[in-house]
């Protein structure tokens, strides 16, 4: 892969930057996390200090048209400007003959951030669209920096066809995001634990099937552990299931066994009878939950049952919440593993955490980005690296 580092000459040209500053936004519009602004912050700053003149493309949500303001950059342009104590200007759209001229006017140092990319179905188009809208792109700049890890196993034009139009590189965000998850695919120190929860498991059997032969052990919670137990001929009353993974969950335990691999599935569960909020929680054995019941979080024997599996791991990576952590009556359990991989990182484990709602999940509960090894910026393109793909924008940059 093409790095950042490999280009000589860098003053004075005008770099577009694909990054990923699809930040979560409260009802006001305000930045409520901008974790994913700073991870920028290492490429824009190397960039500056290289003299080049910068302009950032991303996206934010998944807003229709132009029409949906509320997924504009703009206060993400704010926010970047506060980060780096440096004028950022923002442009209200991301290419045509206004961006150009406003970009052609830029000094060496300058960073302009353009609207969201995502305000022009062809940056999600077919192959003519996004060709057309990466031609435009490629007018604005003389080198591309590909820095949105979150996107690069999307095929879109601000990530993936523009590389084939100019000279491109990675930054330094996805040259860490590669070497963590390098780290864990194919060099990972043993015992590699896996752990794996959130709502599906059909979003999950690319990692199940790449890892369930190299890691030593698989930790299946959250709502896909219910098509594991339902697999094994257990009663899971009105909890989330897959019916059509079970014969998958069923090849997997069987895989498992054979291989050695110890998977290991919720052993105790919190279950209620109703989705929301103020459920009253009600701890039962996996093997019986009531028919009228769901099941919304790990109980107790199975965080300490889990914590203990981490506790031996020398590297671990997490997926997905163990419950609905969104509730704080079902958050216990997730809390729980985050605690087990704080820990896990003080004694010298590597644990990762793979983007996505386990991120949200450790942030609401105050974690801080130095307690664990690494935490990825995207969730779906670290799931789709760890189950072994070659990742379209990052084919790119090869
Ligand atoms: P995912 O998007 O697949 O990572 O799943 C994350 C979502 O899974 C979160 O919104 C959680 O609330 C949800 N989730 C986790 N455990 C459960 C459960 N036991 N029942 C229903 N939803 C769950």
């Amino acid at each position: 892969m093409h790095t950042i580092q490999d280009i000589d000459h860098l003053t004075g040209q005008r770099v577009l930057v694909r990054c990923d500053f699809n930040v979560p936004l409260d009802s006001n519009g305000h930045i409520v996390d901008d974790a994913r602004i700073r991870a920028a912050l290492p490429t824009i700053t190397y960039l500056q200090q290289h003299d080049a003149r910068i302009i950032l493309l991303s996206h934010l949500g998944r807003p229709h048209n132009a029409a949906d303001t509320q997924f504009s950059l703009k206060p993400v342009a704010t926010r970047l400007a506060e980060l780096l104590n440096h004028p950022v200007t923002f442009i209200n759209e991301s290419h045509g003959p206004r961006v150009l001229n406003i970009v052609n006017t830029m000094h060496n140092g300058d960073i302009i951030v353009l609207e969201n990319v995502r305000f022009n179905s062809e940056e999600k188009g077919n192959d003519n669209e996004r060709q057309h809208l990466a031609h435009e792109y490629a007018q604005l700049g003389d080198l591309f920096i590909s820095d949105g890890f979150g996107v690069v196993h999307r095929k879109q034009a601000s990530v993936y066809d523009i590389a084939q139009l100019l000279p491109s590189a990675a930054g330094f965000l996805i040259q860490k995001e590669v070497t963590n998850l390098n780290h864990i695919l194919n060099n990972p120190q043993h015992p590699l634990t896996v752990i794996l929860g959130g709502s599906k498991v059909s979003d999950k059997i690319g990692v199940i099937t790449n890892l369930i032969t190299t890691a030593d052990t698989l930790l299946i919670c959250g709502g896909m552990s219910y098509t594991f137990l339902k697999a094994q001929g257990y009663e899971i009353g009105t909890s989330l299931v897959e019916p059509n993974m079970i014969t998958f969950a069923q090849q997997c335990l069987t895989q498992a066994k054979e291989q050695h691999t110890k998977l290991l599935l919720p052993t105790d569960l919190i279950v209620t009878d109703h989705f929301a909020a103020d459920a009253q929680p009600t701890t039962v054995p996996a093997t019986h939950i009531p028919a009228t019941m769901m099941g919304m979080d790990i109980g107790e024997h199975t965080r300490q049952l889990f914590n203990t599996e981490i506790q031996k791991s020398s590297t671990i990576f997490w997926n997905g919440p163990a419950g609905v952590f969104e509730f704080p009556t079902f958050a216990h359990g997730t809390h729980a593993l985050a605690t087990s991989l704080q820990q896990a990182t003080q004694h010298g484990a590597f644990t990762a955490i793979g983007g996505g709602d386990s991120v949200t999940a450790i942030h609401q509960f105050g974690f801080q980005e130095s307690d664990f090894s690494y935490i990825s910026t995207g969730g779906g393109a670290s799931l789709n690296f760890l189950e072994g793909k070659l990742l379209p924008g990052l084919r790119v940059l090869d």
